[in-house]
């Protein structure tokens, strides 16, 4: 299948209409290459796009769009295969790798490594979010359980398989992410070792607790879940959220404290694309005999 390219370079405050103008033009997805120059993905033919995104501006906008416009045909190609080939391994810490099917460390034989295809499901290891929560895991691994709320690709679920947890649950409301999840389990672990579910917290029996529940999910539906994260982490155990923006941690701090978790550690992530800045915290449970 071959695709086409829309590039336009506009001011960095004119993302929302440049996001809604490739969204009404049905685009397959699109990034900020750097602040100003925004991509867009169509299939091909679209030999009227340039005219469609101009006229879906001047309906958001008001008025014509001023900014170069520069639309390209890409060559017919496995995009996921040529992707995966870029992919490579990323020492998280000294004793924690993530890397691609065939493409392993070298010079790594103290370390374990957690096998993850691109592809197949968010988190392949490189993702800021990712990497803050792997870093607690793995500093204070092994725990006897872990819940991996969100396991997208199952990384985080199999990095604390990896370090030794004997009991790990992986969750994600999304069926395809699980698809991809049972795929990279194969990769690590026996089936027993990794419990996949598709569904959220609340597909959980009551009264199941876990030593460390993780949940890198966005900052609004982290505040929701918190309560029930809570809840599933036992008595002193650790709790590590990832995935929101800093401009949105202090509602998710605040119900932390009504909650009676304790901050232990925090961490602030740039994120070179979006210049946005990624927050992320690691907390304790309260203990029963406090
Ligand atoms: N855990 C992986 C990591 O850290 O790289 C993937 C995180 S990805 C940002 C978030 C995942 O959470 C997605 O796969 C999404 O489908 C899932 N998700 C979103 N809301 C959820 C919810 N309420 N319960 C369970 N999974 C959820």
């Amino acid at each position: 299948m071959s695709y086409v390219e829309l590039t336009v370079a506009a001011p960095v405050a004119a993302e929302e209409t440049v996001t809604a103008a490739l969204a009404a033009c049905e685009t397959l997805g699109g990034w900020v290459e750097k602040p100003g120059l925004f991509r867009g993905y169509f299939s091909a033919p679209a030999a009227d796009l340039p005219e469609r995104f101009r006229g879906a501006w001047c309906d958001l906008a008001g008025e014509a769009c001023a900014y170069p416009i520069v639309v390209r045909e890409l060559p017919a190609r496995d995009w996921l295969a040529a992707w995966r080939a870029t992919a490579r391994p990323i020492a998280i810490t000294p004793k924690l790798w993530i890397a691609p099917p065939g493409a392993g460390p070298e010079n790594a034989t103290e370390s374990k490594v957690v096998w993850i295809q691109p592809g197949l499901g968010f988190g392949t290891g490189s993702h800021a979010t990712t990497q803050a929560l792997l870093r607690w895991l793995d500093r204070e691994s092994p725990f006897r359980s872990v819940l991996d709320v969100g396991t997208g690709s199952g990384v985080l679920a199999l990095a604390a398989a990896a370090l030794g947890a004997r009991r790990v649950v992986g969750l994600d409301i999304d069926p395809d992410a699980i698809v991809g999840a049972i795929d990279n389990r194969a990769r690590n672990v026996q089936p027993g070792e990794l419990m996949l579910v598709r569904g959220s917290t609340a597909s959980l029996r009551p009264g199941h607790r876990f030593e460390c529940v993780l949940a890198n999910l966005d900052g609004p539906t982290l505040v929701d879940e918190l309560p029930r994260i809570a809840d599933l982490c036992s008595p002193g155990g650790r709790v590590g959220v990832a995935g929101l923006l800093l401009t949105e941690h202090e509602p998710l701090i605040d119900a932390a404290r009504q909650l009676g978790l304790t901050l232990l550690d925090q961490r602030q992530d740039p994120d070179p694309t979006f210049g946005d800045v990624w927050w992320s915290g690691w907390f304790a449970a309260p203990d029963d005999t406090e």
